[in-house]
């Protein structure tokens, strides 16, 4: 293959979409598969959307998930004088011509067709004016656009996709459509083909709904003397109703950002987007960096929109929990000391992180993770569920309080005088707390679940986690006995 040069192109709306996000991927993989280049640039020419923050979003998005470019980002905007010079080369080839339709006459012969119940299409009233007759429309002053002027008669335009396969376009079915506005800015589809063509795009990698501007695109590429890059487009993604997830109806659920802040891991997030229209031809979905690389190819691009699972109704899940299941595995195999350097933003945004714990508590730290993080799914759950491992002031969850502790109402006398016992040990090591706790059961004749459960309620504020007796010997003495001791504060008085 020669030199690979693939892009990634947004538009920028403020943030990426998870969608824009997989293109983006798609395209990094292929090109770190073939010792490629990627090409960040920004179409930027709807001047209002496109904000200094909206970039920024963008930008942001990409650092995070890991994925690097190689030239850019690139401003289409910058570009402008460039895409109307193509349209003029196109016009002085005869290739392209001036179109002095008004808006009225052309919405006239669109009405006529809805009534007709015909397709609509240009019907080339300027693409045969004769020169004079330009002229004098262009000293009268009247405004036009630039046409593309499609080839007619038989044939079309046929191309491989190398996802769709062949597709052919017949001429009749291609209007002369518009390549430069009457205010004299160019169109998307143009500005678009003459970037690729500068910035020597080998591969457009794109969503299937780029697929109905590439016959135009192609012909703009051959007009202009330009072969025409491969084309590979993704599948759609869609929601279980079969919509296209959009901001609008899914809400921040669409936003890369939302993936971080509610404590993803960039890379989870990466291999989950993958897995959304992309397949290794195995039933492998767990991929480290460079598996990924290895087994990427364009090939494995599914035809078949892909399905992102996301139940509004379910809370348990905030997003599809196929997302989340990635996620929890990484988080919970990841070296620990990888996850410490994750979860301290998370801690500090709450004001639970100690310095220490890079320094003299650092063992108990990372143990700490350890310990915690079987049950975990996202990073946030460390400053949630995990709360109780780095401050005093938490919540005791609803199961735990009403199944382990009120349906016990003698817990309110005997947590405290389970402290005791434990404030008699000179320390707490797990064997020592595993007897402490037998002992104290077999005094008051219950099963040593009730009171273990119930000092996990009080302890942890969790209803389940990992076994108490570490625990108590983790969470040390001090802790230990006074939250026991406080724990009459959740019974009724
Ligand atoms: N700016 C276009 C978009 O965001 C790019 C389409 C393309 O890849 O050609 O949809």
């Amino acid at each position: 293959m020669s030199e690979v040069r693939v892009r990634f192109p947004p538009s920028p709306t403020g943030y990426l979409h998870i969608g824009g996000a997989r293109t983006a991927i798609y395209n990094w993989l292929f090109a770190q598969k073939h010792g490629g280049k990627l090409i960040l640039r920004i179409e930027d020419t709807d001047a209002e959307r496109s904000t200094e923050e909206s970039i920024r979003g963008i930008i942001e998005g990409l650092e995070w998930l890991g994925v690097t470019w190689d030239e850019g980002p690139y401003f289409q905007s910058a570009h402008a004088a460039e895409h109307v010079a193509a349209a003029q080369q196109l016009l002085a080839a005869g290739q392209a011509y001036k179109c002095f339709c008004t808006k009225e006459e052309l919405e006239a012969r669109r009405d006529a067709a809805a009534q007709a119940k015909a397709d609509y299409r240009y019907n080339a009233a300027c693409r045969d004016l004769s020169p004079e007759e330009i002229a004098a429309r262009e000293t009268a002053g009247l405004p036009y656009v630039i046409r593309f002027k499609v080839p007619r008669g038989e044939g079309g335009v046929a191309f491989r996709d190398e996802v769709y396969g062949g597709i052919e376009r017949a001429y009749r079915d291609i209007e002369d459509f518009v390549i430069v506005r009457s205010d004299g800015s160019p169109l998307y589809l143009l500005s678009n083909v003459v970037d690729d063509i500068r910035d020597r795009i080998s591969h457009v990698i794109r969503g299937q709904d780029g697929l109905s501007n590439t016959p135009r695109q192609i012909l703009i590429y051959r007009a202009l003397g330009a072969t025409p890059p491969v084309f590979a487009h993704m599948p759609l993604t869609l929601d279980l109703n079969k919509a296209k997830i959009s901001k609008r109806s899914h809400g921040e659920i669409v936003a890369v950002q939302f993936y971080r802040d509610r404590g993803f891991i960039p890379w989870a997030l990466v291999n989950f987007l993958v897995l959304l229209g992309w397949s290794s031809g195995d039933d492998r979905e767990i991929f480290s960096r460079a598996e990924l690389i290895e087994a990427f190819s364009l090939r494995g691009i599914t035809k078949a929109n892909s399905i992102f699972n996301y139940r509004k109704d379910d809370p348990k899940f905030f997003t599809d929990p196929k997302a989340i299941n990635i996620n929890a595995h990484y988080l919970r195999t990841m070296p620990i000391a990888e996850l410490a350097s994750l979860v301290k933003p998370f801690l500090e945004k709450e004001s639970l992180w100690d310095p220490a714990y890079e320094n003299g508590q650092r063992s108990w730290f990372l143990q700490t993770l350890e310990m915690s993080r079987e049950r975990f799914h996202t990073l946030t759950d460390f400053t949630t569920l995990g709360r109780a491992w780095f401050a005093d002031d938490f919540a005791i969850d609803e199961t735990a309080l009403n199944k382990n502790l009120l349906k016990h109402p003698q817990l309110k006398e005997w947590l405290p005088e389970l402290a005791q016992r434990f404030a008699e040990l000179p320390q707490i090591t797990p064997d020592e707390a595993e007897r402490v706790a037998r002992e104290f059961a077999e005094a008051h004749q219950v099963k040593p679940g009730i009171p273990i459960n119930a000092a996990r309620a009080v302890i942890t504020g969790q209803n389940k986690g990992p076994s108490m007796f570490e625990v108590f010997a983790h969470l040390g003495k001090e802790k230990v006995v006074q939250r026991l001791r406080d724990a009459g504060k959740y019974f009724p008085a």
